[in-house]
């Protein structure tokens, strides 16, 4: 029995995810490509006249079996990955990309939707169809439709291409992770607190290693081993090897990949008409040209270098003043960041730690989108999932289901780094209401309870504001569902949602003491408000420099670019300090390589950033973080609306005007004056 060929009979129609196994995709994926080739060839052979019906609504219908079994594999891919899912991944990613290929790429269904779309405003067709029909053609004429045959070729060729050396590039840099694990002694732990000493202790019993503690490449063990960690040879090491994945020598480098992606980016662009990639992506984004989305980035540079600068001397006086005879080395830089934090403001985090139970810091975030929206979170635990550490919430909306919440929140092996949002299926009316099956992953490291430093807290509020894109998205069409937005829109909901974690009445009731149930003392909540602005300059140029690494390899037309010259040349030319280096290096940077999705569009944060910035200070002018017009306003505008309208324009009608910068550079701690 294949449960993926099966009905999905769990509550909600959920994917039986505790039976599937590596050896159910090949022949579920084999179905699936056959039953959406055989919708489309119908929907481009019909012999009536296109209309909306039977092009645009056909083809949305279409697929749908395959949509299901991707978002399996795709869970399974990211969080349960092993050999058999690689291998999985490496032969089905050409073949996906030649059946998308030759979808975008059919010159039958392309003059069809043409068709459609030059007669959407004689058709009495409502705003929301019309905003289907023009995302559906402008989705085929960026992926070439309009191209002659031999240029179809070429782009279907590149695009195949593409998709095998994402996949190598994000499979090198998860070995390079999964390899490197640090032995440690008793000694080389001094200063590391004691909750990380044990998630240390858990890791070296987990790798079976004869040392007391060990410490991994994963960002949620290695940052903060270097906050704490006194061993300044040791930090070096260990700093050495986290900023080279990727990068070393052998099966797992990254370098040829990379040349040859932005060679194959440069040329794809060129076929569609763009005089580079970078244009290419940002005609379809809020931004529109890579010259508006580079001017932000400048915009931001100058303030943040000045206030890097200023840290660095600050960070350097402490070194001396400690004796140390050596320049500030970027291993240092989170070393004596993390001291003179606690001595500007009298607390380290591991007196915050144990007021942030994950629990309760998954309870916060719900609460709050309990008093903005209304919204009801139940455990169940009749829904099948992949890992016993998955739980799900069904989410309600005044006694209405919404959908479901699945969050999945301890690193382990086999897992992605970092944290993401995804989803099993999407919202959407095409054929009665399809309810939403959303997904949250971090990289937690376990505990007896699991207690999460501030960064963590904020990680959780930020992915629970993409799901709630996803849960609250309110639209009939799915290629205009939840999180189908421009790129440098899909980080309002997520970034907007973070600020209420710092709210008093939100941290007063939820970070309170594992063991006491205490809350969190009034005079540590106020240190941890004021160290907002603490080391924003650091964080703001390791950014910038990762955007605008970004930036330049794709705004390059040479097909021999070589990654590690240019990169040079870019950190040069904007002048990083010394003692910093690119939050991603480009041979690890899996946003840009690892999949399209955010290449050229990492600039996108920042992008978002400014919305969210400004867009909280609607609440804070209002008195009223929990305001009921305002979270309507949001809800209706920006939570529930996915794509189905024009982005500057829904940005407008929540906020009353359009977003102006200063709220970021104020959030940060940047302002010049
Ligand atoms: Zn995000």
């Amino acid at each position: 029995m294949n449960p993926l060929l099966e009905d999905w009979t769990a509550p909600f129609g959920a994917p039986p995810l505790n039976r599937v196994r590596p050896e159910h995709f090949a022949p579920a994926y084999d179905r699936a490509l056959a039953d959406h080739r055989a919708e489309i060839g119908r929907i481009a052979e019909d012999p009536a006249p296109p209309d909306f019906a039977n092009t645009i609504i056909a083809f949305e219908r279409s697929g749908k079996f395959l949509t299901r079994v991707d978002a399996v594999f795709s869970a399974f891919a990211g969080s349960m990955s092993d050999d058999a899912i690689q291998a999985i991944e490496r032969e089905i990613a050409p073949r996906l990309s030649a059946h998308q290929n030759a979808i975008y790429l059919n010159p039958q269904l392309f003059q069809r939707i043409d068709t459609v779309w030059r007669q959407r405003q004689d058709a009495a067709l409502d705003p929301e169809s019309i905003k289907v029909v023009e995302r559906i053609h402008l989705d085929f004429v960026r992926a070439g439709a309009e191209l002659s045959p031999e240029k179809r070729d070429r782009m279907d060729a590149i695009n195949q291409r593409l998709a095998e050396l994402s996949t190598g590039f994000a499979q090198n840099v998860l070995a390079d992770e999964e390899d490197y694990v640090e032995p440690l002694s008793e000694a080389q732990v001094v200063g590391v607190p004691v909750s990380l000493r044990d998630a240390l202790a858990d890791t070296a019993k987990e790798r079976d290693l004869s040392a007391p503690y060990a410490v991994t490449l994963s960002r949620s063990s290695i940052e903060p081993f270097l906050q704490t960690a006194d061993d300044r040879a040791l930090r070096e090491k260990l700093f050495k090897a986290w900023v080279k994945r990727g990068d070393n020598d052998g099966d797992h480098n990254n370098k040829a990949i990379m040349t040859e992606t932005l060679s194959l980016r440069g040329e794809k662009a060129a076929l569609i008409g763009y005089q580079n990639y970078a244009a290419y992506k940002l005609a379809d984004s809020m931004a529109a040209t890579p010259e508006r989305a580079r001017a932000l980035l400048e915009r931001v540079w100058a303030p943040a270098l000045r206030r890097a600068r200023e840290e660095r001397d600050a960070l350097q006086a402490l070194v001396a003043e400690e004796g140390g005879n050596f320049d500030l080395a970027p291993w240092d830089w989170r070393y004596y960041a993390e001291k003179l934090r606690q001595r500007r403001y009298d607390f380290d985090e591991a007196a915050l730690k144990p007021y942030l139970t994950l629990d309760n810091v998954i309870a916060a975030p719900f609460d709050t989108a309990s008093k903005l929206f209304g919204l009801s979170f139940n455990q169940r635990h009749d829904i099948p999932v992949y890992h016993p550490d998955v739980r799900v919430w069904e989410v309600t909306q005044a006694g209405r289901p919404v959908g479901l919440f699945y969050g999945d929140y301890f690193a382990r092996t086999g897992k992605q780094g970092g944290a993401w949002m995804s989803s099993l299926r999407d919202q959407h009316r095409l054929d009665g209401e399809v309810l939403p099956l959303i997904t949250n992953n971090c990289n937690f490291v376990k505990g007896d309870p699991a207690l999460l430093s501030f960064d963590d807290a904020r990680t959780v509020f930020h992915e629970f504001g993409h799901a709630l894109h996803g849960l609250l998205s309110n639209v009939r069409y799915p290629r205009l569902s939840g999180t189908n937005v421009a790129r440098d829109f899909v980080e309002l909901p997520s970034q907007l949602y973070e600020h209420w974690l710092e709210e008093p009445q939100v941290l007063s009731r939820f970070a309170r003491h594992y063991r006491t149930g205490e809350p969190m003392p009034q005079a540590l909540m106020e240190k941890l408000i004021a160290a907002r602005h603490f080391n924003q300059g650091f964080q703001t140029v390791e950014f910038l420099a990762s955007a605008f690494l970004d930036m330049d390899f794709h705004s390059k037309t040479s097909v021999n670019i070589d990654p590690a010259a240019l990169e040079a040349a870019t950190l040069t030319a904007i002048g990083i300090p010394e003692a910093i280096v690119p939050r991603h290096a480009a041979p690890h940077f899996g946003h840009i390589f690892a999949g399209e999705g955010y290449s050229a569009g990492y600039y996108s944060y920042l992008w978002s950033e400014v919305l969210d910035a400004d867009g909280y200070g609607a609440f804070t002018e209002a008195g009223d973080p929990f305001s009921h017009s305002l979270a309507k306003k949001l809800h209706d505008n920006i939570y529930s609306t996915g794509g189905t309208r024009d982005f500057t324009q829904a940005y407008r009608e929540f906020r009353g005007r359009d977003p102006e910068i200063d709220a970021l550079l104020k959030g940060r701690g940047l302002e010049t004056n």
